[in-house]
Protein backbone atom coordinates (compact mmCIF):
# COMPACT_ATOMS: atom_id res chain seq x y z
CA UNK A 1 0.00 0.00 0.00
CA UNK A 2 1.49 3.71 -0.80
CA UNK A 3 1.99 5.90 2.16
CA UNK A 4 -0.29 8.42 2.12
CA UNK A 5 1.60 12.24 1.50
CA UNK A 6 -0.16 14.38 2.46
CA UNK A 7 0.29 16.57 5.99
CA UNK A 8 -1.29 14.76 9.22
CA UNK A 9 -0.01 16.09 12.28
CA UNK A 10 -2.58 14.68 13.78
CA UNK A 11 -1.12 10.96 13.79
CA UNK A 12 2.52 12.03 14.21
CA UNK A 13 4.44 10.28 16.58
CA UNK A 14 7.23 12.82 17.22
CA UNK A 15 6.23 16.43 17.16
CA UNK A 16 9.81 17.61 16.53
CA UNK A 17 8.36 20.55 15.66
CA UNK A 18 7.37 21.80 18.78
CA UNK A 19 10.93 21.22 20.15
CA UNK A 20 9.46 20.31 23.51
CA UNK A 21 11.58 20.87 26.73
CA UNK A 22 14.82 21.98 24.69
CA UNK A 23 16.56 24.93 25.82
CA UNK A 24 16.74 27.55 23.11
CA UNK A 25 20.76 27.33 22.99
CA UNK A 26 20.42 23.79 21.76
CA UNK A 27 19.02 25.30 18.56
CA UNK A 28 16.23 24.10 16.20
CA UNK A 29 14.99 20.18 16.04
CA UNK A 30 16.41 18.17 13.70
CA UNK A 31 14.28 17.17 11.09
CA UNK A 32 15.38 13.49 10.20
CA UNK A 33 13.09 11.83 12.84
CA UNK A 34 10.20 13.33 11.39
CA UNK A 35 7.64 11.08 9.54
CA UNK A 36 7.34 11.15 5.43
CA UNK A 37 3.70 13.00 6.19
CA UNK A 38 5.27 16.13 7.90
CA UNK A 39 4.14 19.05 6.08
CA UNK A 40 8.26 20.25 7.06
CA UNK A 41 9.13 17.77 4.71
CA UNK A 42 5.86 17.99 2.29
CA UNK A 43 6.38 21.66 1.78
CA UNK A 44 9.00 23.66 3.43
CA UNK A 45 8.73 26.19 0.53
CA UNK A 46 4.97 26.61 1.36
CA UNK A 47 5.82 27.23 5.35
CA UNK A 48 9.04 29.86 4.20
CA UNK A 49 6.76 31.51 2.01
CA UNK A 50 4.25 31.76 5.17
CA UNK A 51 6.98 32.58 7.84
CA UNK A 52 7.38 35.96 5.22
CA UNK A 53 4.21 36.97 5.84
CA UNK A 54 5.12 37.65 9.51
CA UNK A 55 7.69 40.72 8.15
CA UNK A 56 4.91 42.87 7.37
CA UNK A 57 5.06 44.87 10.48
CA UNK A 58 1.35 45.01 11.17
CA UNK A 59 1.03 41.06 11.03
CA UNK A 60 3.94 41.38 12.93
CA UNK A 61 2.61 42.64 15.94
CA UNK A 62 -0.47 41.16 15.84
CA UNK A 63 1.27 37.81 15.91
CA UNK A 64 3.43 38.93 18.67
CA UNK A 65 0.75 40.26 20.97
CA UNK A 66 -0.99 37.04 20.32
CA UNK A 67 1.98 35.21 21.56
CA UNK A 68 1.87 37.01 24.80
CA UNK A 69 -1.54 36.64 25.37
CA UNK A 70 -0.86 33.40 25.24
CA UNK A 71 2.04 33.53 27.98
CA UNK A 72 0.12 35.64 30.40
CA UNK A 73 -3.09 32.58 30.16
CA UNK A 74 -0.21 30.67 32.51
CA UNK A 75 1.66 31.38 35.91
CA UNK A 76 4.42 29.90 36.84
CA UNK A 77 3.61 28.01 40.93
CA UNK A 78 6.21 26.48 43.16
CA UNK A 79 4.51 23.42 42.21
CA UNK A 80 4.12 23.65 38.61
CA UNK A 81 2.64 25.83 35.71
CA UNK A 82 -0.92 26.68 35.76
CA UNK A 83 -3.59 27.96 33.58
CA UNK A 84 -5.65 31.00 35.04
CA UNK A 85 -7.50 32.88 32.17
CA UNK A 86 -10.66 31.58 30.85
CA UNK A 87 -11.61 32.68 27.18
CA UNK A 88 -13.90 35.36 28.25
CA UNK A 89 -11.28 37.21 29.85
CA UNK A 90 -8.40 36.65 27.36
CA UNK A 91 -10.82 37.94 24.86
CA UNK A 92 -11.03 41.47 27.13
CA UNK A 93 -7.22 41.32 27.62
CA UNK A 94 -6.40 40.84 23.92
CA UNK A 95 -8.72 43.14 22.51
CA UNK A 96 -6.82 46.16 24.79
CA UNK A 97 -3.61 45.16 24.14
CA UNK A 98 -4.60 45.68 20.32
CA UNK A 99 -6.23 48.99 21.60
CA UNK A 100 -9.84 48.27 20.32
CA UNK A 101 -12.82 49.98 21.05
CA UNK A 102 -15.21 48.86 19.29
CA UNK A 103 -16.45 45.20 19.16
CA UNK A 104 -18.73 43.64 17.66
CA UNK A 105 -20.64 40.05 18.45
CA UNK A 106 -22.39 37.58 15.68
CA UNK A 107 -24.53 35.88 17.33
CA UNK A 108 -27.48 32.78 16.83
CA UNK A 109 -30.68 33.45 17.99
CA UNK A 110 -30.51 30.41 19.93
CA UNK A 111 -27.90 32.36 22.21
CA UNK A 112 -30.17 35.95 22.95
CA UNK A 113 -29.31 35.69 26.83
CA UNK A 114 -25.78 34.73 26.32
CA UNK A 115 -25.24 37.65 24.01
CA UNK A 116 -26.78 40.19 26.29
CA UNK A 117 -24.45 39.02 28.86
CA UNK A 118 -21.49 39.00 26.92
CA UNK A 119 -22.52 42.44 25.60
CA UNK A 120 -22.89 43.15 29.66
CA UNK A 121 -19.21 42.04 30.15
CA UNK A 122 -17.53 44.17 27.63
CA UNK A 123 -19.85 46.84 28.10
CA UNK A 124 -18.60 47.13 32.03
CA UNK A 125 -14.93 46.93 30.75
CA UNK A 126 -15.45 49.68 28.37
CA UNK A 127 -15.82 48.95 24.93
CA UNK A 128 -18.06 49.66 22.84
CA UNK A 129 -20.76 46.62 21.59
CA UNK A 130 -22.17 46.27 18.20
CA UNK A 131 -24.53 42.81 18.21
CA UNK A 132 -26.11 40.83 15.46
CA UNK A 133 -28.45 38.24 15.15
CA UNK A 134 -28.60 35.48 12.58
CA UNK A 135 -31.93 36.20 11.87
CA UNK A 136 -31.84 39.65 11.46
CA UNK A 137 -33.25 40.60 7.89
CA UNK A 138 -36.20 38.56 8.89
CA UNK A 139 -36.14 36.70 4.89
CA UNK A 140 -37.84 33.51 5.19
CA UNK A 141 -36.55 30.27 4.42
CA UNK A 142 -37.96 29.73 1.53
CA UNK A 143 -35.21 32.57 -0.36
CA UNK A 144 -33.04 29.76 -0.17
CA UNK A 145 -35.06 26.76 -1.29
CA UNK A 146 -35.49 25.38 2.24
CA UNK A 147 -38.89 23.36 1.91
CA UNK A 148 -42.05 23.31 4.02
CA UNK A 149 -41.20 19.96 5.47
CA UNK A 150 -37.37 21.47 6.50
CA UNK A 151 -38.47 23.63 8.61
CA UNK A 152 -37.81 23.10 12.49
CA UNK A 153 -40.98 24.41 13.48
CA UNK A 154 -43.19 22.45 11.66
CA UNK A 155 -45.09 22.63 7.83
CA UNK A 156 -47.08 26.03 7.59
CA UNK A 157 -45.20 27.97 10.02
CA UNK A 158 -42.97 31.14 8.74
CA UNK A 159 -39.05 30.42 9.31
CA UNK A 160 -36.63 33.23 9.31
CA UNK A 161 -33.23 31.70 7.73
CA UNK A 162 -29.96 32.68 9.50
CA UNK A 163 -27.89 34.74 7.17
CA UNK A 164 -24.21 34.50 8.30
CA UNK A 165 -23.69 37.18 5.09
CA UNK A 166 -25.84 39.56 6.51
CA UNK A 167 -24.30 39.35 10.08
CA UNK A 168 -20.62 39.85 8.36
CA UNK A 169 -21.58 42.47 5.96
CA UNK A 170 -23.02 44.60 9.06
CA UNK A 171 -19.49 43.93 11.01
CA UNK A 172 -17.39 45.01 7.89
CA UNK A 173 -19.60 48.50 7.68
CA UNK A 174 -20.14 49.13 11.29
CA UNK A 175 -16.35 50.05 12.10
CA UNK A 176 -15.96 47.22 14.82
CA UNK A 177 -12.15 46.15 15.34
CA UNK A 178 -12.69 42.89 15.96
CA UNK A 179 -15.68 40.62 15.13
CA UNK A 180 -16.85 37.98 17.57
CA UNK A 181 -18.71 35.05 17.19
CA UNK A 182 -21.04 33.39 19.60
CA UNK A 183 -22.98 29.80 18.92
CA UNK A 184 -23.44 29.80 15.21
CA UNK A 185 -24.02 26.86 13.26
CA UNK A 186 -21.84 24.74 11.55
CA UNK A 187 -21.96 26.33 8.39
CA UNK A 188 -23.37 29.21 9.09
CA UNK A 189 -20.07 29.96 10.97
CA UNK A 190 -18.26 28.74 7.68
CA UNK A 191 -20.00 31.05 5.40
CA UNK A 192 -19.57 34.28 8.47
CA UNK A 193 -15.79 33.61 8.29
CA UNK A 194 -16.21 33.63 4.70
CA UNK A 195 -17.68 37.33 4.69
CA UNK A 196 -16.33 38.66 7.34
CA UNK A 197 -13.44 41.50 6.35
CA UNK A 198 -12.88 42.72 9.82
CA UNK A 199 -10.47 40.61 12.29
CA UNK A 200 -12.65 38.21 14.15
CA UNK A 201 -12.25 35.75 16.94
CA UNK A 202 -14.94 32.89 18.06
CA UNK A 203 -15.77 32.94 21.52
CA UNK A 204 -18.51 29.82 20.98
CA UNK A 205 -19.15 27.46 18.73
CA UNK A 206 -22.52 25.66 18.78
CA UNK A 207 -23.10 22.41 20.01
CA UNK A 208 -26.91 22.44 20.82
CA UNK A 209 -26.17 18.79 23.50
CA UNK A 210 -23.15 20.00 24.88
CA UNK A 211 -23.99 23.93 26.41
CA UNK A 212 -21.85 24.47 23.23
CA UNK A 213 -18.86 22.63 24.03
CA UNK A 214 -18.14 20.31 21.00
CA UNK A 215 -15.28 18.85 23.14
CA UNK A 216 -17.49 17.25 25.48
CA UNK A 217 -18.39 14.80 22.89
CA UNK A 218 -14.56 13.75 21.69
CA UNK A 219 -13.61 13.20 25.51
CA UNK A 220 -16.86 10.61 25.58
CA UNK A 221 -16.00 9.19 22.77
CA UNK A 222 -13.64 7.33 24.74
CA UNK A 223 -16.46 5.94 26.89
CA UNK A 224 -19.25 4.26 26.11
CA UNK A 225 -21.57 7.03 26.17
CA UNK A 226 -20.49 8.20 22.69
CA UNK A 227 -18.18 5.46 21.81
CA UNK A 228 -20.54 5.56 18.50
CA UNK A 229 -18.19 7.94 17.29
CA UNK A 230 -15.52 5.89 17.16
CA UNK A 231 -17.09 3.26 15.25
CA UNK A 232 -16.07 2.75 11.45
CA UNK A 233 -18.48 4.30 8.83
CA UNK A 234 -19.94 1.65 6.47
S1 LIG B 1 5.11 19.26 11.74
FE1 LIG B 1 6.09 17.26 11.47
S2 LIG B 1 7.06 16.86 13.45
FE2 LIG B 1 5.52 18.46 13.79
S3 LIG B 1 3.65 17.37 14.40
FE3 LIG B 1 3.58 17.68 12.16
S4 LIG B 1 4.39 15.76 11.33
FE4 LIG B 1 5.06 15.86 13.47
Amino acid sequence: MTEKRYPRCARCPVEICGNWGKKASDGPPSLEKTPAFCPMRLMPEVISEAVLEYDKPDVKEFARLASVQEFECYEHLPEGLRTKTPRVEELIQFARKCGYKRLGIAFCGGLMNEAGMLTDVLENKGFEVVSVMCKAGAVPKERIGIRDDEKISGPGNWETMCSPITQAEIMNRSDVDLAIMLGLCIGHDTLFIKYCRVPMTVLAVKDRVFGHNPMAALYLSASPYYGRLRTKAE
